[in-house]
């Protein structure tokens, strides 16, 4: 297993590990929970398997993943995927979102996810068959799957009587308020479209999940007006700022003393690489060269917490995924360098995917961490990494069996 998700209460200084970093290692568990590691004497050049805790997508659509066939967005643009969502969502049903979702489960179950956060559509006709769908799907699936919902609407609706009402009936089922801050925008309107949105959260005690700045203009001009907006409020719930791709293209001092603030006023970031990829920066016949996203490597160095999430699956703003969180981490290798050997490359998956969700368990192996775990059949990160591998999945001590079905 990695050494790097192994804690202090695991004597493994005199462990032999690879040059990838991993670990031979025995546990033991009891009662669904892990109560010994011993280092053994295995061949550590040729481990057979790969163990990991489950992992945790700290962002993901469910309420339209698989829309792509029906409402495909040939062209890839952010626009195209606008129209799309907006069609699709005119038309959604009840039994529709559920299927959807419940598809979508299955995968993350099977493919070794313990914990989703989704946004949902939250602005329109289907808004309350889609939420009654999900919070249908999340009480039979509670003891599989932990997930957490976020109402998705622009930011001013927060303002209006209906965003008073909806947030309310989010914050009954302990949901999170979320919201598009994409420029261009008027900055005055904006902020004070924030100032209330975060008010009505402190007020209510719910966190924040923003998509801002999923641009390749205007480089981190949505974050600029939120920092403007927190420096003279002090707000007490959690904020996470998901996309955040423009601000990649801001110089190297223009961009640490925006993470150094982020820092400070303790924003989480969710760097979404493969519907950027995809979406962002196209033009006809020129393949960019330029791609905005999320500046993992300058944020982590600030000391701010960043998760690396899968996005849209198979939706019209993102035709591929599929739930598989070691897809998410073969594609992130090459798309934002980051790398499961290093200490920072892997925390996007485990740790800082679970402390941006506040999820109980912190996603580190050690006595009494949940025996909610990962063995891969592969012997190595490269091996892992190179086509998606078989695995198990093990849940409260119990290994899952016939998730083929
Ligand atoms: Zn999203």
């Amino acid at each position: 297993m990695p050494r790097g998700l192994l804690t202090r209460e695991v004597d493994a200084l005199a462990a032999r590990v690879t040059a990838e970093g991993l670990c031979p290692l025995r546990i033991c568990w009891q009662d669904g929970r892990l109560c010994s590691f011993e280092l053994i004497d295995a061949d550590v050049l040729s481990p057979k398997r790969l163990l990991l805790p489950r992992l945790a997508e700290p962002h993901a659509h469910l309420d339209k993943a698989f829309t792509w066939l029906e409402f495909p967005n040939l062209q890839g643009t952010y626009r195209g995927a606008l129209v799309a969502n907006r069609k699709e969502h005119q038309s959604r049903t009840f039994d529709q979102v559920r299927q959807r979702a419940e598809r979508s489960l299955k995968l993350a179950l099977k493919y070794g996810l313990r914990a989703i956060r989704s946004h949902i559509d939250s602005v329109g006709p289907a808004t309350d068959s889609s939420w009654e769908a999900l919070l249908d799907l999340q009480r039979q699936w509670q003891e599989w799957i932990d997930l957490q919902w976020v109402a998705l609407v622009p930011i001013e609706y927060w303002s209006s009587q209906e965003g008073q009402q909806l947030a309310a009936r989010v914050a009954d089922v302990g949901g999170l308020l979320g919201g598009v801050l994409v420029p261009p925008f008027d900055p005055g309107k904006t902020r004070d479209s924030l100032r209330q949105m975060l008010q009505l959260a402190d007020r209510l005690g719910c966190g924040i999940d923003l998509h801002i700045d999923e641009s390749q203009s205007h480089p981190a001009a949505g974050l600029k007006q939120l920092l403007l907006v927190l420096d003279c409020m002090s707000i007490t719930v959690p904020i996470t700022c998901g996309h955040l791709s423009s601000m990649g293209l801001l110089s190297p001092g223009a961009m640490r003393r925006l993470a150094d603030r982020m820092a400070h006023h303790r924003l989480n970031v969710v760097s979404l690489p493969l519907t950027n990829g995809w979406l962002l920066a196209k033009q006809p016949r020129r393949t960019p060269v330029e791609r905005p996203l999320t500046p993992i490597h300058q944020l982590q160095l600030a000391g701010v917490t960043v998760a690396v999430g899968g996005d849209n699956v198979q939706d019209p703003w993102f035709p591929a995924g599929n739930f598989d969180p070691l897809a998410l981490m073969a594609f992130s290798l090459p798309l934002a360098h980051l790398a499961p050997w290093q200490r920072l490359g892997l925390a996007p998956f485990t740790t800082a995917a679970a402390k941006v969700m506040n999820l109980s368990w912190d996603g580190t192996l050690q006595p009494g961490s949940p025996a909610s775990l990962l063995l891969l059949e592969a012997g190595s990160w490269a091996e892992a990494l190179a086509a998606p591998p078989h695995r198990q999945v093990i849940v409260d001590g119990n290994l899952l069996q016939d998730l083929d079905q």
